[in-house]
């Protein structure tokens, strides 16, 4: 199945893995670009600009497909060195960039004058066309669906993606919600050139994350998730347990990152990761989790994908067609 963004990023598939806080590490990475999918490496999971140099060199060792590194411009706890990572990226060679959350002007020129593709994922139309405006070669747009940093409009994939789709000139990879061949099909109907998913990765036999975990998205419905920071207007979509709803309402008591951001704080996330304890710390997970009932490989969830979306398009929505033209 080749569109655009197949014949841009140089992949096989039209499906990007996009950048997870913690659970983007070398191992996801390289088994979905051998997947022929598209895996991108999360830069901020890794603690210092070296570190994320070293994580590259592990992803080129395990594959020779084209990857990507996220850089998630988002408030933080502590100072991130922005410049510091950017440059790690640029001087490893990486051609492909995915940036996430607030605009990314500052660090386009020397994308750009190094060459390399940038995806840029949001959650407004506004913004995705801010980003064309700036340079970006392709906008991932986010729905209300997604995990994590959701914005503030609450517009779900399926306005959000054809009224971007409808601004832009420049392709559109459809975010938040999709996570199997029906997924993939309406959103090349909505105008998308493919999907990217996040929880749907997460639930593989090559995440970096604990078995437990896996389980609870198995095990979990589409209901199981909630809006934390939204007072703080960095609404973030995680896993609906004890901790996160103590969250909502130290909110709702008015209180502010000082109070709040031990509790919310990313360390702890990666701790529910290693250990498997759901109530361990804030983690993030889509409403998607609700279609998801196994944990396959990168390689067998990827090609499952891709062969049920083809059967859907050339089975029942062929037919469909042939019905409706006989009578
Ligand atoms: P962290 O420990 O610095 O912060 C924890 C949470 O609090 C994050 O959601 C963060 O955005 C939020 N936060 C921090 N300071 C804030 C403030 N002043 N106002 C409002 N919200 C605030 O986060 P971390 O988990 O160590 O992650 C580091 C960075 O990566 C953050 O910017 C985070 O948002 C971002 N991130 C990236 C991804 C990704 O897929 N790449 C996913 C989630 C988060």
């Amino acid at each position: 199945m080749q569109t655009v963004i197949t014949k841009m990023l140089g992949i096989e598939h039209p499906i990007v893995q996009g950048g997870m806080q913690w659970v983007g590490r070398a191992e996801l990475v390289a088994a979905v670009s051998n997947a022929g999918a598209l895996g991108t490496l999360t830069g901020l999971t890794q603690p210092t600009p070296e570190a994320l140099r070293s994580e590259i060199e592990r992803v080129k060792s395990m594959t020779d497909r084209p990857f990507a590194v996220n850089l998630t411009l988002l408030p933080s706890l502590k100072p991130i060195p922005y410049d510091e990572y950017r440059a790690a990226i640029i001087e490893s060679g990486v051609k492909i960039v995915e940036t996430a959350g607030n605009n990314p002007s500052a660090h386009m020129p020397a994308f750009k004058a190094a060459g390399i593709t940038v995806i840029h994922k949001c959650t407004t139309a506004r913004h995705a066309l801010k980003a064309q405006q700036i340079g970006v070669d392709i906008v991932s747009i986010d729905g209300f669906e997604c995990a994590g940093h959701v914005g503030e409009d609450d517009i779900p994939g399926l306005i959000l993606i054809p009224a971007t789709v409808a601004q832009l000139s420049i392709p559109v990879i459809a975010s938040g919600g999709f996570g199997d061949g029906r997924g993939l099909v309406a959103a090349l109907a909505l105008g998308a050139e493919g999907i990217n998913m996040g929880t749907r990765f997460m639930c593989t036999k090559e995440a970096p994350i604990h078995d437990k975990i896996k389980q609870a998205i198995v095990d979990g419905n589409e209901t199981g998730t909630t809006l934390i920071l939204r007072s703080l207007r960095n609404s973030s979509r995680v896993a609906r347990t004890a901790l996160s709803e103590s969250i909502i309402d130290m909110e709702k008591q008015g209180m502010g990152i000082e109070q709040i951001g031990p509790h919310v704080s990313g360390l702890k996330g990666r701790g529910v990761y290693e250990v498997g304890d759901t109530e361990g710390g804030i983690w993030s997970v889509g409403m998607v989790q609700g279609l998801i009932g196994d944990i396959p490989s990168c390689a067998e969830l990827v090609h499952r994908i891709v062969a049920d979306a083809e059967s859907l398009i050339e089975g029942r929505l062929s037919r469909l067609c042939k019905t409706a033209a006989a009578a």
